[in-house]
C-alpha cells in the first residue's frame, strides 16, 4: 500500500512549465543536478549520468486529475448536482420497502457528491482539518436490496460502482485479494478514467465476517488485521494503480511510457471514493437487546421493541465495537442504517412493480423466441409466497420463477404459440400444466383470458406513467393527451421498455413529427400541420411499422404534395391543417380539397 507521503524516485508528472518546472516541483534543470549531486555523494564521481534524461511529457488533465483543467465538473458525466429528493423519488420507483435506508443513502450520497462539488469549486478539495467521509454501513439480511439501491443510486449519479466480498481479503492482501483491487476495478469501470474513478462507490459485503467477535470462527487475529488494511483506504490513501508483482501490468506501463513518452499517473487517491458496506450481522441484536436492557430501556414504555429488527433499529456504535470491530472502523462508518426484511406481501408488489427486474427479464427471454409473456395476479402471489419460504429475500424470486416456467421456455419456441398467460396452476405444477395448456392454448376462452391481462397490464403502466414527473411536455409545447399514455403503455408492452424510457420516445416521436413540418414547408414552401389527432395516429401507425416516423411521414406527403401544390397555385393558400381521417386516407382529401377548389372557382 502506498500512503499519499509516497516518496517515489520517479520524477513528478505535472511539468507545466517551459522546463517541466511547476510549483513544488524541481525543474528539470534543478532536477538533472540533483541526481548527478547525489551520484556524486554515494559514488564519489565513479558513477556520472551520461544520456540526456527523457521527461515525460505533461499528462492530460483528465488523467492528472489535480491540473488546471480540472475544474470542469461534467467532463466525467457525474450527476453532482442531484438533490436528496429527487434521488429518494427515484429509488421510491424502484425499490419496494425499506423507506429508512432510501432516505439515509438519498440523502447522504448526495451530500457526499455536493460537498466534493463545492469544495472543488472554492478551489480546494480539502478542508484543513479534513474531511469526514459519509462512509455508510448497510444492516439486513440477504436479498432485501441492500447492493440493488447503492447500484441503482451509482447508476443514477454515473458514478463508477464495485462490489468486493470482505471475506475474500487478507490482512496483507495476497492470499485473497484486498480493497486495493477494488480501487483498480474502479478504474476498469470507469472505463479507463481516472479522473471519474476517483468518485466511485466501492462496496464491500459480508463485512460482519471480519468482526473478531468470539461467536465467530477462525483466527481473530487476521480478521482484526483486515479491518486494519482497511482503515486507510476509506479515509484517504494514494492506491498504486500497476498491479504489484504482476509482471505484465509493469510491462504495459512501460510500453506506454514507450509509445507515448509520459509515464501516465499511476495511482489514485482514495479521499473522495465513497465506501459502503454491509452485512446480515447475526447476533447483533442480542448485543443491542443487552445493552438497552443493562440500561433499563427496552422493556419498559420507553421503547417498544419486539423481535430482532427492532432492536436493530436501535443500533449505536458501541454495539458495533462490542461486535468484534474496531473503534477506528466503526469511527471511519459514521452513517449506519438498517434495511428490512421482505414479507410475502413486499415480494408480490417487486414483481408487480413494472420496472422490476425479475419479470421484465423473463418477458424479454419469451420475447426473444417472439412470446408474449403476461402474469395473472394470483400466480404473482403464489411465485412471492413460495420465494418467502425460501428465506433469501427477493433473491428466492429468481428461482421460483425459473422453477415454473422452465418446461415453459424449453417447448414453447417450437411451437406457433405467441403469447403465454401465466397461471397459478402453472406455477404450482408446470409440468403438467404445460400439457393442458398445449390443448387449450387455440381456444377463444383462453383468448379472451389473455386480452383482459393485456389490458390490465397496460392500464397499471398508464396509472405508472401519470405518476411521472412530466412538466418538460408543457415547456415542449405538446399536448399530454390519454392517447400518448396509452401509446407509451404499448411501448412498454410490446418493446419491454422502462415506462421513463417509453414517455421519452414518445414525446421524441412528437418533436420529428414538428419536425418533419418544418423540413416541408422549406422543401415545398407549403405550410402543413397535422393537428393532434394526426400526431397520435402517425405515432399509432410507427408502433406497428417501425419504418421511423420520418418515412412514415414522408410516405403520406409523397400522396399529398401533389394535389396541395395545384390547390395552392390556383387559390394561393398555402396553410393546410392535417386532421387524421386526411392522415388515414390522403386521396380522398386530396380529391375533396381540389374539388373544392374547382367548385368555387367556377
Ligand atoms: P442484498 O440485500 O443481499 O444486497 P440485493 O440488493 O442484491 O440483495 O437483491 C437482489 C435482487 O433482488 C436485486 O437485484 C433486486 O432485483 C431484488 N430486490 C431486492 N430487494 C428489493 C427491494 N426492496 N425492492 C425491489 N427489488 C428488490
Amino acid at each position: 500500500m502506498r500512503d499519499k507521503t509516497d516518496d517515489s524516485p520517479f520524477p513528478p508528472t505535472q511539468g507545466s512549465g517551459q522546463d517541466g518546472s511547476t510549483e513544488g516541483v524541481p525543474s528539470r534543470k534543478d532536477l538533472e543536478k540533483d541526481i548527478t549531486d547525489f551520484l556524486a555523494k554515494k559514488y564519489g564521481g565513479k558513477v556520472r549520468v551520461v544520456s540526456q534524461m527523457v521527461f515525460p511529457k505533461q499528462p492530460h488533465p483528465k488523467m492528472d486529475g489535480s491540473g488546471p483543467g480540472h475544474s470542469d465538473k461534467n467532463e466525467t458525466g457525474i450527476k453532482f448536482n442531484m438533490k436528496p429528493e429527487e434521488l429518494e423519488a427515484y429509488l421510491d420507483r424502484h425499490v419496494i420497502r425499506q423507506e429508512k435506508a432510501k432516505a439515509v443513502l438519498a440523502t447522504k450520497i448526495c451530500t457526499h457528491f455536493n460537498r466534493i462539488k463545492y469544495l472543488r469549486e472554492k478551489g480546494s478539495e480539502a478542508t484543513p482539518l479534513g474531511n469526514i467521509k459519509n462512509n455508510i454501513i448497510l444492516i439486513g439480511p440477504t436479498g432485501v436490496g441492500k447492493t440493488f439501491l447503492v447500484k441503482l443510486i451509482a447508476s443514477k449519479l454515473g458514478v463508477p460502482f464495485v462490489k468486493g466480498d470482505a471475506t475474500k481479503f487478507s490482512e496483507t492482501g495476497y492470499v485473497g485479494g484486498d480493497v486495493e483491487d477494488l480501487v483498480r476495478d474502479l478504474v476498469q469501470e470507469a472505463d479507463g478514467d481516472i479522473e471519474k474513478a476517483r468518485y466511485g462507490i466501492i462496496y464491500i459485503d459480508e463485512i460482519d465476517k471480519i468482526a473478531s467477535s468470539q461467536h465467530l470462527h477462525g483466527p481473530d487475529v487476521s480478521r482484526a488485521g483486515v479491518q486494519r488494511a482497511l482503515l486507510k483506504p476509506m479515509e484517504e490513501t494514494e492506491v498504486d494503480l500497476r498491479v504489484p508483482h504482476d509482471p505484465i501490468s509493469q510491462l504495459e506501463a512501460i510500453e506506454r511510457f514507450r509509445r507515448s513518452g509520459r509515464r501516465e499517473k499511476n495511482t489514485l487517491n482514495t479521499r473522495d471514493i465513497l465506501f459502503i458496506v454491509s452485512g446480515a450481522f447475526s447476533g447483533l441484536a442480542d448485543i443491542i437487546k443487552k445493552r438497552m436492557c443493562r440500561l433499563g430501556i427496552g422493556f419498559g414504555a420507553e421503547i417498544e421493541v419486539g423481535d430482532e429488527q427492532d432492536w436493530l433499529r436501535h443500533v449505536k456504535p458501541q454495539d458495533l465495537i462490542e461486535y468484534g470491530f474496531e473503534s477506528e472502523f466503526v469511527g471511519r462508518l459514521p452513517v449506519i442504517t438498517i434495511l428490512e426484511e421482505l414479507g410475502v406481501h413486499d415480494l408480490y408488489m417487486i414483481l408487480k412493480n413494472p420496472n422490476n427486474a425479475v419479470t421484465n427479464t423473463k418477458k424479454q427471454d419469451f420475447r426473444a423466441y417472439g412470446i408474449d409473456l403476461r402474469f395473472e395476479d394470483a400466480a404473482l402471489r403464489l411465485l412471492a409466497t413460495q420465494a418467502y419460504e425460501e428465506k433469501t429475500g427477493a433473491r428466492a424470486l429468481v428461482s421460483v420463477m425459473e422453477r415454473a416456467l422452465l418446461p415453459f421456455e424449453k417447448k414453447l419456441p417450437s411451437t406457433d404459440i405467441s403469447y403465454l398467460v401465466v397461471t397459478p396452476e402453472m406455477v404450482r405444477n408446470p409440468e403438467e400444466e404445460l400439457e393442458k395448456f398445449l390443448s387449450f392454448y387455440h381456444s377463444p376462452e383462453y383468448r379472451k383470458r389473455y386480452d383482459l391481462l393485456l389490458n390490465e397490464d397496460r392500464q397499471a403502466i398508464v396509472s405508472r406513467l401519470r405518476e411521472l414527473d412530466l412538466s418538460h411536455w408543457n415547456e415542449q409545447g405538446i399536448p399530454l393527451t390519454d392517447t400518448k399514455f396509452e401509446l407509451a403503455a404499448r411501448m412498454v408492452q410490446i418493446h419491454g421498455m422502462e415506462p421513463e424510457e417509453a414517455e421519452e420516445k414518445i414525446l421524441a416521436l412528437a418533436q420529428r413529427i414538428r419536425a418533419y413540418e418544418k423540413s416541408f414547408l422549406e422543401r415545398c414552401d407549403i405550410r402543413i400541420t397535422f393537428d393532434e389527432k394526426a400526431v397520435e395516429w402517425l405515432m399509432k401507425e410507427y408502433l406497428d411499422d417501425p419504418a421511423g416516423i420520418y418515412t412514415q411521414c414522408e410516405r403520406l406527403c409523397n400522396i399529398l404534395e401533389y394535389g396541395l401544390s395545384i390547390v395552392r397555385d390556383r387559390t394561393g393558400r398555402s396553410n393546410f391543417l392535417i386532421s387524421e381521417e386526411a392522415a388515414q386516407n390522403p386521396e380522398l382529401y386530396i380529391n375533396q380539397l381540389i374539388r373544392a377548389c374547382y367548385k368555387s372557382s367556377e
